[in-house]
């Protein structure tokens, strides 16, 4: 969409020369019904800030104008605004979750965040400070002051816009949950009050918590930040303007639209490496900003990027804005790692990280294929968590796999492999039967229990429905759904039905059990083995058909609740192969076949597509010699898995 890009550009020389930036913010949050007017997305709010940060307080004091167009349909006389800065004190929901995750969990002075209203206003209604009460609607914990309530004095109609004028400060925390500072490096996200969403009728505003992401309305930003002129900043927007001030500070402009949120970050350490890419949508600039120590990454991350950028491009669709900012995180800044805001995202890698160690590639494209989930389809991450870090794990085996090979996407050594898809796996089977996928983000279990199953288990459901529909159509799928609900936020059977629409086939059986449920997939070959066809006579003393006659039995067992249909492979000693599908309605089933051979191994799911199934070393049996092959190479298997699972818990 090149006009958009113009549209951007001419944007930014109007801001230059004194145009729109200055105007009044109601005359440009233009929501896109409005005629003559050409935007990606309706446009509800309007962010207009102006900050300026005190690295050596580590604080940020800012005034905020946020002009909300009210498309509700209906009158509003309460709004209410995330604050999260706030979920970094002790007695938070976030930091009481955590603890009952970690008992050990230590409160530090430097772990304190805050954000403070010094004064609240709405154009034409006065200095409503004294209206502001927190409200807590998802756990009445009183000491939580992650949500805001204001009421105005008087409604606000349909289709008006109201304006509120607030001025606060920012206390940033040592880097956690992926914003504060570390050392001279700061991570400025989720910083200022927020408006929550409109949706189902109702306000959408929760509290911040230990495993909840985000979820906002599209817009416009326009933010300034003054900040020491030494400091190298980067933006999920685009710079408009950049003046040095006498103090010795220097004033930055950003300008973004059609995102839902504004990110930044600083550090007089960056080093600023330049690139672009071209895709359908034109060209765009890529910013990667470098710790010290990591000269070695450089071109491992812009690889993996346009690698991704391009994928992405060809299988989902266009990416349509005109940049992304990629931040490396410094040395013990991993905290600060992995995040995805709008268009700009953060990485990680450490000095001597390996070449056939694919950390560094993996957490880049799934921070960029964030852009599309998060960014642009931008579901309710608070409730359906799935759709997002979900739906982008599914696509990072993907393009990980169509970029870096089908066994080799995680790790790489002449001594060892594992795929991308095989962690996705292990992640899901640690916390098998805990909860549904559909779970609201912060009633998981516990954190293991959300990555698990909202990475996890999402992503291997998707790559079993391959099975189902096939690899060709999922894509398809996913590329109707991205264009279809791109800028708008769609729940999770809007994408089931779009799944079921493309595939033109009725997957209920499978989402009930998969997307809804909990139950575990496990089947195993319960027994194979041989008879001499008359045993009575025809036997010698070691078992052997004397007629060559055999009758062979094969049993196949469904352990788990999970019902799946399944196709076995049945080998006999003279090279014939048979096939079976069996729907595995019962809980098992026996074959029977009278040959002139004895049978030698039987597998459910040659092909290795049912990654569902729990235990996999059950799923193939082999007689004599090859069983004792088999069950050794699984010890290898194992032993390597669990060997890297323990090494990624201590890297990340
Ligand atoms: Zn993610």
């Amino acid at each position: 969409m090149r006009q958009y890009r113009y549209a951007m550009l001419l944007a930014g020389v109007l801001a230059l020369s004194g145009g729109p930036l200055h105007a009044s913010p109601q005359a440009r949050a233009k929501p896109a019904a409005v005629a003559g007017t050409q935007t990606l997305s309706t446009r509800v709010v309007a962010y207009e800030i102006d900050a300026r940060l005190d690295p050596v307080r580590r604080t940020i004091t800012a005034s905020e104008v946020l002009t909300y167009h009210n498309l509700t349909g209906q009158p509003q006389q309460t709004f209410p605004f995330h604050l999260y800065l706030n979920a970094f004190q002790p007695q938070s929901t976030f930091t009481t979750e955590e603890r009952i995750d970690n008992p050990g969990l230590e409160w530090k002075r430097e772990h304190y965040g805050a954000i403070r209203i010094t004064r609240l206003e709405v154009t034409g209604m006065g200095d409503l400070t004294g209206q502001m009460q927190f409200i807590h609607p998802d756990d009445n914990n009183a000491d939580d002051h992650t949500v805001i309530q204001v009421r105005v004095p008087k409604p606000v109609p349909a289709g008006a816009d109201v304006q509120f004028k607030i001025s606060f400060e920012d206390q940033l925390p040592e880097v956690v949950a992926r914003t504060g500072y570390l050392r001279d490096f700061f991570m400025v996200g989720q910083w200022f009050p927020k408006v929550g969403v409109w949706w189902k009728g109702a306000w959408n505003c929760h509290q911040f918590h230990l495993d909840t992401e985000f979820f906002a309305d599209f817009g416009t930003f326009d933010v300034k930040l003054t900040l020491p002129q030494d400091e190298v900043v980067g933006a999920g927007a685009d710079l408009v303007s950049s003046v040095n001030n006498s103090d010795g500070t220097k004033t930055l402009v950003y300008h973004s639209e059609d995102v839902h949120d504004f990110s930044w970050t600083a550090s007089p350490s960056f080093r600023l490496i330049e690139d672009s890419w071209t895709g359908s949508a034109g060209t765009m600039k890529i910013h990667l900003l470098m710790s010290p120590g990591h000269e070695n990454t450089d071109e491992r991350y812009l690889k993996v990027l346009k690698g991704t950028l391009q994928t992405y491009d060809e299988w989902i669709g266009p990416y349509p804005y005109d940049r992304i900012t990629v931040v490396d995180p410094p040395h013990g800044g991993f905290r600060a790692g992995g995040m995805e805001y709008p268009t700009l995202v953060t990485a990680d890698t450490s000095t001597w990280m390996p070449r056939g160690f694919l950390l560094p590639e993996v957490t880049l494209e799934h921070e960029f294929g964030h852009q599309y989930w998060y960014g642009m389809v931008a579901t309710n991450e608070f409730e359906e968590a799935w759709l997002d870090e979900g739906i982008n794990s599914y696509l990072e085996v993907k393009v990980m796999d169509h970029l870096y090979g089908n066994d080799t996407s995680m790790f790489n050594f002449p001594w060892g492999q594992l795929s991308d898809d095989g962690e996705q796996r292990r992640q899901y089977m640690e916390v098998a039967d805990l909860d549904p996928i559909t779970r609201f983000a912060w009633k998981f279990y516990d954190d293991d229990s959300y990555g698990g199953i909202t990475y996890g288990k999402t992503s291997t459901v998707l790559l079993t429905l391959e099975k189902i529909i096939g690899e060709e159509t999922l894509r398809r799928a996913l590329h109707v759904y991205f264009l279809r609900y791109r800028f708008t936020h769609p729940t999770g059977e809007d994408f089931l039905k779009t799944v079921e629409e493309v595939s033109g086939k009725d997957l209920r059986w499978y989402f009930e059990q998969a997307v809804y449920g909990t139950s575990i997939l496990d089947y195993e070959i319960l027994d194979l083995h041989s008879d001499p066809a008359n045993w009575y006579k025809d036997a010698d003393n070691a078992g052997k058909s004397e007629s060559g006659l055999y009758r062979n039995y094969v049993s196949v067992h469904r352990k788990g609740d999970f019902i799946f249909p399944v196709d076995v492979a049945i080998r006999f000693e003279n090279g014939e192969t048979v096939r079976e599908r069996w729907d595995g309605r019962d809980r098992w089933i026996r074959y029977t076949y009278d040959r002139n051979s004895p049978v030698v191994s039987a597998e459910i799911d040659p092909e290795h597509q049912v990654g569902l199934d729990r235990n996999l070393f059950n799923n193939s049996y082999t007689v004599e010699e090859d069983k004792r092959a088999v069950r050794k190479l699984s010890n290898i298997w194992t032993f390597l898995t669990q060997w890297l699972a323990q090494l990624l818990a201590w890297l990340t």
